[in-house]
Formats: structure tokens, sequence, C-alpha cells
């Protein structure tokens, strides 16, 4: 079967390269010459695990092709994937420009029935809207179905979820194109992923309340660490008692700087207008939505208690990208954190194993310079930021980079190091919700208590 991807980021890039490796002939279809001529060329324009190995698989068995010429990619496919962004508006509504964009050009081209799958996240209602778009651009009258199909994958390990995803959720009301669609799974079929087959509404709701309940989960931890805090309580024995409640469940409960991300944000505040449209209002997401946006500033006045003030510190940030595992910097909690840094007169080191790159196409600052390593970047700071959790930073040899500091503050966003242990070789340790144990920095007699 042929089918053509259109949208070669994220999404569509292990899409494409995942369905080519379950012997489909796919094409990655994509606006940007310059990154399809990096693929062309076997290069792969973000980093994730495992998925150099898979593209460059399916390009050399022939299965795998990467064009910018969306004519011949929508009328070679029986079957066209649309993985464009639908990034937040100004006004947090979802942008839906590039849906319409593709919605246009399949309609313009299309030359024979087609399915038309939907896996960018999208409002409710959108599937309906994308037929409307197609239908008016048709030039000759052409049959066609929108199916939706949410994309649950995460970035850092995006091919393995693909390939052993926890559901497959297909939303349409035609059973052939649903057919056609479960068809292309059956190799998840086959290893008993759930499939849950619905209406296009739900299934394009099923996403927003997905990850706005996770969102809710992150939220509701990261204010519990504020009464940890507070109280001198540990978070992580409440996280890991509520976590074994099975009405609960661990996942998503680990307190830290802030969810980010290029989804959970722009979902939830999406979500927030679905609501709205229908003259309702979400208070629960509403409310983590705010909680988030106050986290960042949460860390830096745990920052400021043992410094004093920011003005003229010098920080080493450790992690850039919103999580390990990827270089996607969108949103990124790291990146909050070091505009608060800036703006409160902080020069700031930083260092990420992959995100470099996009951070510095994101942020620029006189006062902000990037490191080779996590030790370079250490040198002469006052204080040491742990914002994202690459597995190199939990290795850190802390001797060695407490000697290299000029200071002795270490603000662990992620709660990976052990406070016992860092308070014992000289650090003023700072966690997030973890104030138990107090250690004293030699910038103020203040203890890290808050
Ligand atoms: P992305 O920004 O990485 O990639 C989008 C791609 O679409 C870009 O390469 C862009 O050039 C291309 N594009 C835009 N307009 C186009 C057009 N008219 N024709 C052809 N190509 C066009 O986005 P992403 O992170 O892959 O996300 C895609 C969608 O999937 C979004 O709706 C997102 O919410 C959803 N999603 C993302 C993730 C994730 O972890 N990134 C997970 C699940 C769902």
């Amino acid at each position: 079967m042929h089918i053509t991807v259109i949208g070669t980021g994220f999404v569509g890039l292990v899409a494409g390269a995942c369905l080519a490796d379950f012997g489909m002939q796919v094409t990655c279809a994509d606006t940007d010459e310059s990154k399809i001529r990096q693929l062309q060329a076997a290069k792969i324009p973000i980093y994730e695990p495992g998925l150099e190995e898979l593209v460059r698989r399916g390009l050399s068995r022939k299965r795998l092709c990467f064009s910018t010429d969306l004519k011949t990619s929508i009328q070679g496919a029986l079957v066209i994937f649309v993985a464009v962004g639908t990034e937040s508006q100004k006004n947090g509504r979802a942008n839906l420009t590039h849906i319409s964009e593709v919605a246009r050009a399949i309609g313009r081209y299309m030359n024979d029935y087609k399915v038309i799958v939907i896996k960018s996240t999208v409002p409710p209602g959108t599937a309906e809207q994308m037929s409307a778009w197609v239908r008016k651009a048709q030039i000759r009258s052409q049959d066609f179905d929108v199916i939706s199909n949410p994309e649950f994958l995460r970035e850092g390990a995006a091919v393995e979820d693909f390939m052993r995803p926890n559901r497959v959720l297909l939303g349409g009301d035609n059973p052939r194109a649903l057919a056609i669609v479960k068809d292309i799974y059956r190799p998840l079929y086959l290893i008993q992923t759930p499939f849950i087959e619905t209406d296009n509404r739900a299934a394009e709701l099923i996403k927003y309340a997905t990850n706005s309940f996770l969102a809710v989960k992150i939220s509701y931890i990261n204010e519990m660490a504020r009464l940890c805090d507070r109280l001198g309580a540990d978070v992580h024995v409440i996280a890991k008692a509520l976590g074994l409640d099975g009405r609960i469940g661990a996942k998503f409960l680990h307190p830290g700087p802030g969810f980010g991300g290029s989804c959970l944000p722009k979902d939830t505040r999406a979500f927030l207008h679905t609501f709205e449209d229908f003259g309702l209002e979400n208070h629960i997401v509403r409310a983590a939505v705010e909680v988030n946006q106050g986290q960042a500033a949460e860390v830096v006045r745990k920052l400021t208690r043992p410094l004093g003030s920011l003005r003229g510190r010098h920080i080493c940030l450790l992690g850039l990208s919103y999580k390990p595992n990827t270089n996607d910097v969108r949103e990124s909690p790291a990146l909050s954190l070091c505009e608060l840094f800036l703006k409160g007169g902080a020069h700031v080191r930083a260092f990420d194993p992959q995100a470099i790159g996009s951070a510095k196409a994101a942020l620029r600052n006189q006062r902000l310079s990037f490191a080779k390593d996590a030790y370079s970047a250490a040198r002469g700071a006052d204080a040491v930021v742990l914002a994202t959790e690459w597995n190199e930073f939990r290795n850190l040899d802390l001797p060695k980079l407490k000697a290299l500091m000029s200071g002795d503050v270490l603000l662990d966003a992620r709660n990976i190091y052990d406070p016992v242990t860092a308070t014992r070789l000289g650090f003023c340790y700072l966690g997030i919700g973890r104030s138990k144990i107090a250690s004293k920095s030699k910038y103020t007699s203040a203890s890290s208590k808050l």
C-alpha cells in the first residue's frame, strides 16, 4: 500500500519511518526544502533515539522516500497521513493554518479516492472542517474519507512508542476507510495492541483529554511540592505513596520546573478554548495551566533565597531541552528558567548534550553562553541549576563540579541527586519539595528550607 505522510516533523518523520518498517511504501512530504534535502541524504534533522537507523533502513530498502512535491505525493497514495504542526495562536487557540493548507492541497491534487488520516492534534470538529476544506478545493468531485488518528508518542521514546503504543485510536464513520487504516496498523494488532474505534469528534477529544489529564497530574504534584517545602516533608515519599494507589498510578507524579514541550502547554490552552466554545469552563485544567505558569518563578525564588540576588551572579544551567533524549526546546522549562535568570541580571553558562543548537536559535542574550560539557559550564559558577534530567547528569562527579564552582548552590530542579550526599559534599542543596534536609549556603546564613 502507498502511503504519504504530509509534515515531516517529530511525528511525521517517526510515523513515516515506522510505517515503512511495517512494510508500507511511504513518501514523507514537507514544504521545508532544506529538511527534505537533509533527509534524502539520510541526515536526521532532530535527535530521536533509534530514528536514524530506521530512516536509513527505509531508504536502503527503497520503502521510504522524501519529497517536496505535494502533487505527486498526494496522487501516488491511497492513504494520506497529515502530521503538520498545530501550534498555539496568540490567544491560545490551536492554529489550523497548516491543516487547512494541506486540506486545500489534497482537494486540488486528488485524482481518485483517498483516505485522509489526521495525526496532528486538533480540536474536536476539525475532521468535519477538513472535509469542507478539501471539498471546496476540489476541481472535480472525488470521493474521500477523513479518519482521526491522534498520535500519543513521547519525544525521546518516539520510535518505541510508535512501534508499541498503549493503544491505537481511530475515529471515523466509514467502515471501509476505518478498515483500510486498521490494515496499515496490522503489525500492532498482532502484538495485541488495543484498538479504540469511535467517531471523529470523540477521537479528537480523547487526545486533548489525555494531555490535559497528564498536565493536571504534574501541576498537582508541583503544588504538593510547594507545601512539602513549607512542611519539611519529602514530596518523593508522598508521590510514591500516591502512586502505589492503583486508582492513581505512579506516572507523571514527578515534581519539577513545570511541564513544557510542544504538546502539553499548547494542548491545555487549546482545550480551554474548546470548553469556552460550548459555554463551559474547565476549572481543573485552567488551574493546572496557572500553576504551571508560576512554576519557573517558584524555582527562581528558591535560587534567589541563598544567593541573595541574581544580579551579577554566574549560573551554570544543565539541560536545555524540555526533557531528556530530545533536542526539542519548544516551551522548555529550562529556557523559561534561563530567561528569568537573565532578567534577574545573572550570567548564564549552559550545557545540554543535544539541544544547544536549538536553544541558540530560540534564545539570544549577551549574558548567555554555551559550554562544551557540564564541568566547563560549572567553572566559576555561583550556582549550578539542573533543569533537564539527562542520564549523563545523573552520574556527574559532584566533588569535581563543586571544586570548579566559586559558589556552593546546587538547585536540582528534577530531584535527581541525593540531598544528603550533596549536602555532605558541601553544596547548599535545593530540590523541589525536599527541603527536609536543610543546608546552608556560603552566601547567606539562611537555610535552604524554602
Ligand atoms: P513539527 O513542527 O516538528 O513538524 C511539522 C512539520 O510540518 C514541519 O516539518 C513543517 O515544515 C511541516 N509543514 C507545515 N505546513 C506544511 C504544509 N502545508 N505542507 C507540508 N508540510 C508542512 O511538529 P510535530 O512536533 O511533529 O507535531 C505535529 C503534530 O503532531 C502537532 O499537531 C502536534 O501537536 C502533534 N503531536 C506531537 C507530538 C510530539 O511529541 N511532537 C506528539 C503527539 C502529537
